[in-house]
């Protein structure tokens, strides 16, 4: 890879991240031991509540949480098109159907009133993408769930340590859904985890990441006893005791690496103020942003994104909208016209670089860069 390279994202980590897990490979317990119940104390307590429940990635985890509200069949599940296809694939994974609401236009975060307008008598859940690591408007949205009887699913992969009204995130909705993939808030190299205040939830969510067993490994050590109940089909979603143990020497730096991309996006939002070709999204007052991603709106962005790879700089796009995949019109019929702000935010969007490791140097670089690549006109 070229030196100069600069990425989206990408993970920090320093020596002690290092010696946590060469502890964990030198002990008893590589899975299913102490970490996994620390990380998971640990987790519930920065996400505002009482249970935590660490699986194998992000994905095991919206589905997890798709299970335990009793997905099936005929149910609707009211989605956002902005996000990654996994949100929506969990829907399917339990044979539910998703619906797609659009976003606002300013933050690009589900529009609580085009969820209202996609409510049926066949719709169980709404699920909030925290797009970018801006928290939703779980005010809003929660009025809605509890007027309909719905429940509400955070997708906080993007925005673990951010806050809505001073509220952590995992705190806002039923269910909260979390990622460590090496580009999120903190990592554990692939994991992932929900977070809920109810203790039905929690316990069915343990029993399915578990091949739907009751008991796991380390409770049946304790107890000496060799028997156990399979209840339901469950799945081997487990984290281990190594990724736990990363999971938490990071979590403990979670606030000063929100910190870090936190200045890296006052530092993009000054630089381009004057610049009326290069929006950055809109930011809700009561929102605490995580700032998992930096995103701006530009005229011409496929030629602005050549113009930032060829000066090495690892601009990206989130998302292709989940509804144009081919797979979706294929199965579902949808396409074209279903969420038009969505699809037209999609054409201008490009997201920066930002990650807690990213030096000043770097940034002025992506800066003038995209200054440069902005102010040219088409040839
Ligand atoms: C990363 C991500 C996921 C999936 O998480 P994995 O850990 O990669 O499986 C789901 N939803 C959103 C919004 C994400 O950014």
């Amino acid at each position: 890879m070229d030196p100069k390279f600069i990425p989206y994202g990408r993970q920090q980590l320093e020596p002690d991240d290092i010696e946590a897990v060469i502890d964990v490979l030198r002990s008893d317990w590589l899975t299913t031991g102490p970490q996994v119940e620390r990380f998971e104390a640990m987790l519930a307590e920065t996400a505002g509540t009482d249970y935590a429940v660490s699986v194998s990635n992000g994905t095991a985890a919206l589905h997890t949480a798709m299970h335990a509200i009793g997905i099936g069949e005929g149910d609707e599940i009211i989605v956002p098109p902005l996000t990654f296809a996994a949100t929506v694939n969990a829907v399917l994974y339990q044979g539910g159907t998703p619906v797609f609401a659009d976003v606002d236009p300013q933050t690009l975060l589900i529009d609580p009133a085009s969820v209202e307008s996609r409510i049926t008598a066949r719709t169980r859940a709404i699920v909030a993408v925290d797009y970018a690591g801006q928290p939703c408007d779980y005010d809003t949205l929660r009025q809605i769930a509890s007027h309909h009887g719905l429940y509400l699913i955070s997708d906080a992969c993007h925005s673990l340590g951010a806050a809505w009204r001073g509220k952590p995130c995992g705190s806002l909705a039923d269910l909260t859904v979390f990622s460590f993939h090496p580009v999120k808030p903190i990592t554990s190299g692939e994991g992932g985890a929900i977070v809920t205040g109810d203790e039905v939830l929690a316990r069915r969510m343990r029993t399915f990441r578990n091949h739907g067993i009751t008991t796991d490994h380390g409770q049946r050590a304790k107890t000496g006893s060799w028997h156990y109940d399979m209840v339901e089909l469950g799945f081997n979603y487990r984290l281990t005791d190594i990724q736990c143990a990363l999971g938490i020497s990071q979590l403990a730096k979670l606030p000063e690496f929100i910190g870090h991309r936190r200045r890296i996006a006052r530092n993009y939002d000054e630089a381009f103020a004057p610049s009326p070709r290069i929006q950055p999204l809109g930011v809700h007052p009561e929102a605490r942003h995580g700032y998992h991603l930096y995103v701006v709106r530009v005229p011409e962005r496929d030629r602005i994104f050549g113009a930032l790879r060829q000066a090495a700089i690892g601009a990206n796009v989130h998302y292709i909208p989940v509804h144009l995949h081919p797979y979706y019109r294929q199965r579902f019929g949808t396409g074209e016209g279903l969420c038009p702000i969505a699809e037209a935010a999609y054409a201008e969007i490009l997201s920066l670089p930002i990650f807690p490791g990213l030096s000043v140097a770097d940034q002025n670089r992506v800066i003038d860069t995209l200054h440069e690549a902005v102010g040219k006109e088409k040839p």
